[in-house]
């Protein structure tokens, strides 16, 4: 499957066998996105997340 970068409009290949909450990366600018939704075949990404930077200790 295949969706596009939002950031910088590369195509991003989504594994066939991906989850809803799997997250991918584009590989030219590195931004990352979560998978929100998968229907007959076409993936929809939403940007993912920050997270881990903030332990919260
Ligand atoms: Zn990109």
């Amino acid at each position: 499957m295949n969706a596009d970068c939002a950031e910088c409009g590369a195509g991003i290949s989504v594994p066939e066998d991906a989850i809803v909450g799997e997250i991918v990366s584009c590989k030219d600018c590195s931004s990352e996105y979560e998978v929100a939704e998968i229907s007959s075949g076409s993936v929809l990404l939403k940007p993912a997340e920050e997270a881990g930077e903030d332990w919260g200790e």
